[in-house]
């Protein structure tokens, strides 16, 4: 059996959108579930709007989720280069061969030509369709189409249908006489998009075309194409568009759509994978967290919905949490390692400590913005006491009083959560106080916080001098 090699083809013209991370997603599950390639190439013939800060943001962001590709421009291969940008004379090669048969002639109308019949055409409520006055002319060299004014157009049949069977979407039919005849080369030899895309997907040898539903117009012109060239086709699947929840088109309003804001809002790469593959797939049986090696042997485009998925940022945020709550902690502390140095929390000394810190808070949040934000007191004492907690724990029912007892129970050998319950508790009942009276204050006095892990967890964690430190100082303070 032929190997299923399929490929990623992002303009690097902007950030990679979630829309572009699930369409990359869907062809690593499908090459992986095949024992396939992945095949990651930059459509960069733009190259107004094309940068390298674009492709390598890209790039990153691929990297960041865990899709990884067998060849590419950053790593290579055999079917290079992985740049469209770089096989310029493959495009002219083929453009000659079209033209030499037919297939393509040159044509020298200004735009202001065209602009002039496309808007006759729409006076007359007709469909617009090039009709080129040197269509049927002898054409030169190709080599006038590089250096000169004309551009390169297909010569698209006039009359019949293509009917496409998409692995998604079933069988799709179009009519010839609403095609137009595309430029596939302009003036300045570069290729368009449908011409260049046709030719790489045959030289690289891509047997699916798994991509956004939004080139599914574009896929009758490009099967004219392969077969003006002789070339069989590969099997085509589009994936149907991602809706905001009031089924718009999701952009910036709906909040974040770029992956990479995504990991800024603290969004970790296992979830927003996870998540990004439900999108517009249903694996069955309710199942919605997934490893990618679930994913990869479970995933099927039978099972790919035509209709479109909608984006529910609540499920992702869900789903996020419950990464962060179940992953290995190792996994975990990975993830947010690098970022933990930046902030100045994780050192050499103290790795132990603090995966036992987010070892402890992990539960209580749901994203690592989050997580970073609940974990200060563990690395300093707090310089501020929450205003309303203040105001019931401090300011009434003699804190200070509270506090002293709690300072002298924290002798308790071993410190160990357990048994500083055990001693609150006892004094507590000792003094005729709920053991509640002992820990608010508490709580208050070490982290500046009302809402933290569960107290006697955080003591032990601190350690007895640490704590005494602080209970002191909040006792200086009340005084
Ligand atoms: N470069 C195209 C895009 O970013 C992808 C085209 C394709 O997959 O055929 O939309």
């Amino acid at each position: 059996m032929q190997e299923v090699r399929v490929r990623f083809a992002p303009s690097p013209t902007g950030t990679l959108h979630i829309g572009g991370a699930r369409t990359a997603l869907f062809n690593l599950l499908f090459a992986r579930h095949n024992q396939g390639k992945l095949i990651l190439r930059l459509e960069d013939t733009d190259m107004e709007r094309s940068t390298h800060e674009s492709a390598q943001g890209i790039i990153e962001g691929l990297n960041w989720l865990g899709i990884l590709w067998d060849e590419g421009p950053d790593i290579g291969g055999s079917y290079g280069p992985y740049r469209q940008s770089e096989r310029l004379s493959m495009y002219q090669q083929y453009a000659r061969q079209l033209l030499d048969n037919g297939h393509a002639y040159y044509c020298y109308c200004s735009p202001k030509d065209i602009a002039l019949e496309r808007e006759k055409a729409q006076n007359n409520k007709i469909n617009y369709r090039h009709n080129c006055p040197y269509k049927h002319k002898k054409s030169a060299a190709i080599d006038a189409v590089i250096d000169g004014n004309p551009v390169l157009r297909f010569n698209m049949p006039a009359d019949g249908v293509v009917v496409i069977n998409d692995l998604v979407r079933g069988s799709v039919e179009f009519r010839n006489d609403l095609l137009d005849d595309i430029i596939i080369l302009k003036s300045d030899g570069w290729p368009t998009y449908n011409f260049a895309v046709v030719v790489d997907d045959h030289c690289m040898n891509i047997t699916h075309v798994i991509r956004a539903e939004e080139h599914l117009s574009n896929t009758p012109r490009q099967v004219h194409i392969y077969e003006a060239l002789g070339w069989s086709l590969p099997y085509f699947a589009h994936v149907s568009m991602i809706l905001a929840p009031d089924r718009s088109k999701l952009s910036k309003r709906h909040g974040a759509t770029s992956v990479q804001e995504f990991r800024d809002q603290g969004y970790l790469p296992q979830a927003l994978l996870n998540y990004l593959a439900l999108l517009g797939w249903s694996p069955g049986d309710d199942m919605d967290i997934l490893s990618l090696s679930q994913m990869i042997s479970l995933f099927d485009l039978n099972n790919v919905s035509k209709s479109a998925a909608i984006y529910d940022m609540e499920k992702l945020t869900w789903m996020n949490g419950n990464y962060i709550t179940e992953l290995g902690i190792e996994d975990l502390f990975s993830v947010i390692e690098a970022e933990a140095r930046s902030k100045q929390l994780l050192s050499n000394d103290n790795r132990d400590y603090f995966v036992k810190v987010i070892s402890l808070v992990r539960s209580r949040v749901k994203t690592i913005v989050e997580l970073f934000a609940s974990i200060d007191y563990f690395f300093i004492s707090p310089s501020t006491y929450d205003e309303k907690g203040a105001e019931k724990y401090f300011r009434k029912n003699d804190a200070i009083g509270k506090l002293q007892i709690v300072d002298s129970l924290l002798a308790s050998n071993p410190f160990k959560a357990e048994q500083i319950e055990i001693a609150f508790r006892s004094k507590a009942d000792e003094m005729g106080y709920k053991a509640a009276d002992l820990i608010h204050p508490t709580r208050l006095a070490l982290s500046g916080r009302t809402n933290t892990p569960g107290l006697f967890e955080i003591m032990e964690l601190l350690g007895p001098q640490v704590c005494k430190e602080r209970i002191e100082s909040a006792i200086n303070f009340l005084k």
